[in-house]
């Protein structure tokens, strides 16, 4: 079975398929040259005896006793072509040594009917063609026949078929060999590319394939195959991230949660300090909790059972109801939350879902900004768009942050404050808000604040939205 394998292979099939269309290429060319070349040969055959009629009657020579001769004395045999004239009572009165040579038994009804017209009649080599025709030579009227035979024409057809008949067969032979090699040749950078590809393993994902040309067609397949391999990568290295990330956040509080039980277990002690315990252990079970949650959500947006729930939702209401919840943490720094609800911003979205990103954004910039500052959202629809911004004075995202903060447990304290969640907070808002067909975005300069602002499809119509303010 792996002995005949090769034939499935592109090269074998592109020389088949070569050499199919090099047959029908070549059957069809030999056809069309073959017939061209028939109808060729015999029409100068036939034009040449025509010549030989007009040619015949002006050669005629009358000697003094009256009677009509041609080529006298003439040894010439170009000048003795096959030549019989006979007169209007059906008597030869001259033929060439040819012509007595070579008789041929239907001139004599051909003469009859001699309307210069030619025909074929046949011979014993090859078939003879004759053209009958009146003329009038001395005052004479007489017929004259000249003949040609088929033969030499035949002999030259026969040379022409026999080039064609193996000249062509023969080149479609070599061009298709030539083809295969072309076709090998062609295919080794993709047959050394694929023995590459194979070898690439989930621990060798840093290898890639050798382009030997970029621009043609197997180095662009090289050069996508590469990209997909930076992607695949990139996603091993994140979830590798992800993978250890979530372990140590959760070792964290479970070792918290063990030594505050180790602890209550070292004797005896007073009600009051049990409940201290208890209340700590509480406390991180509770973080772990949250930190489960979130994981939940992200792992349930990655393999895409967070089906929104679509309902309409007016974004000003929605930040209304979320700074009514969530001013008391503000109320702790003595900030204020501002809501500006420019206009009514109709968008089409899982109200829970989008929450739950809005409030991580909210929280964050109540966590992120100084304490007696003022942080305003902004709710409106531009064009076929509705908005929710988020403005706060705080320490701002330098630009190669500003991509950073979204991946997962991502976390810089920019206060240095140690005020500082798990980094989920945005990876979890930025699903929830692709999740519900919208985008998040970050403005920030260092320094000045940040405005993270959330552009969701309005409930109808089109335009860009305005930056922030
Ligand atoms: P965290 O739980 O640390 O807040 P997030 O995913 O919510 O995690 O945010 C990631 C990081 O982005 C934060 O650690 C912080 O450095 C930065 N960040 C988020 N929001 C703001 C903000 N409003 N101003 C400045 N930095 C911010």
């Amino acid at each position: 079975m792996r002995r005949w394998s090769f034939l499935s292979t592109l090269r074998v099939r592109l020389t088949v398929s070569h050499l199919i269309a090099m047959l029908v290429v070549t059957t069809v060319y030999g056809a069309i040259v073959s017939t061209l070349i028939v109808r060729n040969a015999s029409q100068s055959l036939d034009d040449r005896l025509q010549n030989d009629f007009r040619w015949a009657s002006t050669m005629a020579q009358q000697n003094p006793e009256g009677r009509l001769t041609w080529f006298e004395g003439d040894e010439r045999p170009e000048n003795n072509p096959w030549l019989s004239v006979s007169n209007s009572a059906g008597q030869i009165v001259y033929r060439t040594p040819v012509a007595i040579r070579s008789p041929v038994p239907e001139s004599g009804w051909l003469a009859d009917n001699a309307d210069g017209s030619i025909a074929i009649v046949p011979n014993d080599v090859a078939p003879f063609r004759i053209v009958s025709g009146q003329a009038n030579i001395a005052g004479q009227p007489v017929i004259i026949q000249v003949g040609r035979s088929e033969f030499f024409m035949r002999e030259e057809l026969v040379e022409i078929f026999f080039v064609l008949a193996f000249g062509l067969p023969l080149s479609v032979i070599v061009t298709s060999l030539a083809g295969f090699w072309l076709a090998r040749r062609s295919l080794t950078p993709l047959e050394r590319m694929t023995e590459h590809a194979q070898a690439i393993t989930a621990d060798r994902l840093d290898e890639r394939l050798l382009v030997d040309d970029p621009r043609d067609e197997i180095g662009r397949l090289g050069n996508a195959f590469n990209a997909l391999l930076d992607r695949l990568e990139e996603s091993f290295r994140k979830a590798r991230q992800f993978t250890s990330d979530v372990s140590h956040e959760l070792r964290t509080p479970l070792t918290v949660i063990r030594s505050v039980g180790e602890v209550g277990l070292r004797g005896d002690r007073a009600t009051t300090d049990y409940r201290t315990l208890v209340g700590s252990m509480l406390e991180e079970v509770n973080r772990l909790t949250d930190l489960v949650d979130k994981l939940l959500t992200l792992s349930r947006s990655d393999i895409g059972s967070l089906k929104p729930k679509v309902e309409t939702v007016e974004l000003g209401e929605l930040a209304d109801s979320i700074v009514s919840d969530i001013e008391v943490l503000a109320a702790e720094k003595n900030q204020t939350l501002s809501v500006e609800r420019v206009n009514s911003a109709l968008c089409v979205a899982d109200a829970v879902v989008l929450r739950q990103a809005l409030v991580n954004i909210v929280d964050n910039a109540i966590k992120y900004s100084p304490t007696n500052s003022q942080i305003r959202i902004r709710t409106f629809t531009v064009g076929g768009h509705s908005l929710f911004e988020v403005q706060d004075p705080g320490p701002g995202i330098s630009p190669d942050l500003q991509q950073r903060i979204f991946d997962r447990f991502y976390r810089y304290d920019p206060n240095a404050s140690k005020n500082i969640g798990v980094g989920l907070g945005l990876a979890i808002a930025k699903s929830s808000v692709e999740a519900n067909d919208g985008e998040l975005v970050c403005e920030s300069v260092a320094g000045e604040g940040s405005c993270f602002r959330v552009q969701l499809p309005r409930k109808s119509s089109p335009t860009k939205p305005e930056g922030c303010r």
